[in-house]
């Protein structure tokens, strides 16, 4: 895969999602428009049913109606996908237009596939900007210490190509090269940054738990020029089959050995059949983007549940054109309405961490395998 074309045409239906996404500030700190999100979702909905025969084989099976969805806001009526789906057929909607095809790791059972269109990737790394002006600020000089391949070396694989697109942090240099996580340079590269720029560093937490080990094992305890580095953790918080990794201890030693402070700490949430990115504020809240509708549902019979009970995770994301984004996952969360002391009011996700799942999703466990220098199978 390549990294997004630089320069484009206004699509001639840019609309008010895509405003949102693109243009618009501080978009978590006012409440969600509720009735403009339903507008987007059943606008997804029809667009879905109407290109994608599989989606309107699903739509039909629960005699789904548009004009009953716009007049009742009733989201549980909304046909899901399983994620497991996109591992057995062709999950796809006619955009007409090249797709690229991202890939789950499938370490432990068959890839999901999905089928990612122009837009709708660009939608993607909308979703992400957007997020890094909310809770990373807009102004400061940064670059990115991307413990992952390079795009190119990521290929298809979609969880090493989101991380890989720290690019954008003006510029990216990354640490994993041809399967191996190569970690004196990391630290090497880390300790050099000027003072003026804010390093970043994007990692599975299994590699920046190697690179703390090899700190540790050689005695290195260094400092950052910049008095605020981040860390953005991403992927499964699985090392091996059963060795997990602890966000306490990770972020202890990262305070004890890099001098990173505890709110500099940000897990984010993604799965490759999502199409948008969930951030975590500086007090380590998931803020639920307000393009995007999550919850939690009963395992038993799928039915929302209330608030803060813990269920398998729904996804609603009207972003994705190229692929139904009405994602019931495998993961297991809860979401809830809260006032953050960050100063934003408005629904956060609460993620069971994955470690007794069915199956591993992969992703983390196939980054955790470059730094052991095994390749994908
Ligand atoms: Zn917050």
């Amino acid at each position: 895969m390549s990294v997004i074309t630089t320069t484009r045409v206004r699509p001639a239906d840019y609309g008010t999602l895509d405003h949102l996404l693109y243009t618009a500030q501080n978009v978590y700190r006012e409440p969600p428009d509720e009735h403009e999100r339903l507008g987007w979702l059943v606008d997804a909905v029809e667009h879905h049913i109407a290109g994608s025969p599989l989606y309107a084989r699903l739509a039909a099976a629960r005699q789904f109606d548009a004009m009953r969805l716009r007049e009742t806001g009733d989201l549980s009526q909304v046909p899901l996908v399983s994620s497991g789906l996109f591992k057995r057929v062709a999950v796809a909607t006619d955009t007409s237009g090249q797709v690229r095809l991202c890939t789950s790791s499938g370490t432990m059972g068959a890839k999901s596939v999905v089928a990612r269109d122009d837009r709708t990737l660009e939608r993607f790394v909308g979703s992400i900007l957007n997020g890094m002006r909310q809770f990373f600020g807009e102004s400061e000089l940064r670059k990115g210490f991307v413990f992952g391949p390079d795009p190119e070396e990521a290929g298809d694989l979609w969880f090493a190509y989101a991380i890989s697109l720290a690019e954008m942090f003006n510029g990216g240099e990354h640490f994993v090269v041809d399967g191996e996580f190569r970690v004196a340079e990391a630290l090497e590269a880390l300790v050099s940054a000027p003072a003026d720029v804010q390093p970043v560093i994007i990692t599975p937490p299994s590699l920046l738990m190697e690179l703390f080990e090899w700190m540790q094992g050689r005695g290195e305890i260094v400092a950052f020029a910049h008095p605020e580095p981040l860390v953005i953790t991403a992927g499964g918080w699985k090392r091996d089959a059963t060795e997990a990794v602890d966000r306490a201890e990770l972020e202890r030693l990262g305070g004890e050995l890099l001098g990173i402070g505890p709110g500099c700490f940000r897990d984010l949430y993604n799965m490759v059949e999502l199409n948008t990115l969930v951030l975590e504020c500086a007090h380590a809240t998931k803020h639920v983007p307000p393009w995007l509708h999550v919850d939690a549902r009963r395992t038993s019979d799928l039915q929302p549940l209330e608030s803060g009970e813990m269920g398998l995770l729904a996804f609603l994301d009207p972003t994705p054109l190229s692929y139904p984004g009405f994602i019931l996952s495998e993961d297991l969360g809860s979401v809830s309405r809260r006032c953050c002391a960050c100063g934003i009011t408005g629904e956060v996700l609460s993620l069971e961490r994955r470690l007794k799942g069915i199956e591993e999703r992969g992703c983390g466990l196939k980054m955790s395998r470059y730094g052991q220098g095994v390749t994908d199978q």
